[in-house]
């Protein structure tokens, strides 16, 4: 995938050119992962920019650190404010990617983080289009189970957790796939590495819970919003993997993918290896509800200009 960053980043409060920011080689986030990190689209429909759900994503920014008692020095409304800013720094006039993230900066070797180890935040944004082929891609069951809550707080976006979809993708990558599904420790279906998954059968969508170790995705929640509003019915419930290659459609939920279609799931074709109707449904709907085409969900964009 292409991309390039945007010239500035917002750095512990300042306006800084992106090749000037830096971080010591100290820096305890890259000895052991402690930094804490969302994923935001903002959606630019030629005359404005409209950042999606804004308000969850920042929520969640702060929860997230909060499972391991790492301090944010900024509030919610400040960060809010930096992020819209710093589109409008970056003269961003295309539909754009925002990573805001915090981390733990020098720190010696201490394992024991409190509220009162040094933080540092940063947001940093770069135009960015899809990130899988809308056509539909394909995924295989990984070998590499999802962790639980009884190792590392599922609910947390820290940068640490992600090894665990970066094992699962390097995987399906070696073996041919687009995307790995992973299982969570009892052997259900969990999540993507970086999206959440959703099975349509007899048109009701299916997804797994949280219990799953599952992101409480807010493309997620987004999806059984909209479903519901169309007269689709959804329940979230465990679902065992051979439910898999039994689904009518599959398709996977978040910032980055927002709505893929999964055709194919190891060797298996999922609806005749093409876009399933509720699957077109809800993508039709996403995208017009992102370019603030549908009103009704208008109080879901921040607009930046
Ligand atoms: N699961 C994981 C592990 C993720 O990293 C993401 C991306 N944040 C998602 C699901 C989807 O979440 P969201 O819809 O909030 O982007």
């Amino acid at each position: 995938m292409k991309f390039s960053f945007s010239k500035y980043v917002w750095f512990d409060g300042k306006f800084v050119l992106r090749t000037k920011a830096k971080v010591p080689v100290t820096a305890h986030a890259i000895h052991y992962g402690t930094s804490v990190f969302e994923g935001i689209r903002g959606y630019w429909n030629t005359k404005n920019l409209f950042i999606f759900r804004l308000e969850e994503h920042t929520r969640r920014l702060r929860n997230s650190g909060k499972f391991y008692h790492i301090s944010l020095n900024f509030s919610d409304k400040q960060i809010k404010s930096a992020i819209m800013n710093l589109c409008k720094k970056n003269n961003l006039r295309k539909s754009c990617y925002i990573r805001p993230f915090y981390f733990v900066g020098e720190y010696g070797i201490n394992l024991h983080v409190t509220k009162k180890a040094p933080t540092h935040i940063v947001i940093i944004t770069f135009p960015f289009g899809d990130l899988f082929n809308k056509n539909g891609i394909s995924a295989t069951v990984s070998e590499w189970r999802k962790f639980s809550d009884t190792s590392t707080p599922t609910q947390a976006k820290m940068g640490g957790n992600y090894l665990n979809s970066i094992l699962a993708t390097q995987d399906a990558k070696q073996r041919g796939f687009d995307e790995a599904i992973l299982l969570d420790q009892s052997g259900n279906v969990s999540e993507a590495p970086g999206e959440n998954i959703f099975l349509v059968k007899n048109n009701e969508l299916i997804t797994p819970p949280l219990s799953s170790s599952a992101l409480d995705g807010i493309t997620r929640k987004s999806i059984i919003a909209i479903s519901k509003d169309m007269g689709f019915k959804s329940k979230v419930r465990k679902v065992g993997k051979n439910e898999l290659k039994m689904a009518d459609e599959v398709f996977l939920s978040g910032t980055a993918a927002e709505i893929t279609p999964v055709v194919k799931i190891d060797k298996n074709r999922i609806g005749d290896s093409k876009v399933g109707n509720v699957t077109k449904l809800l993508m039709t709907a996403y995208s017009n509800i992102v370019m603030n085409k549908n009103k009704k969900y208008s109080h879901w964009l921040t607009k930046v200009y």
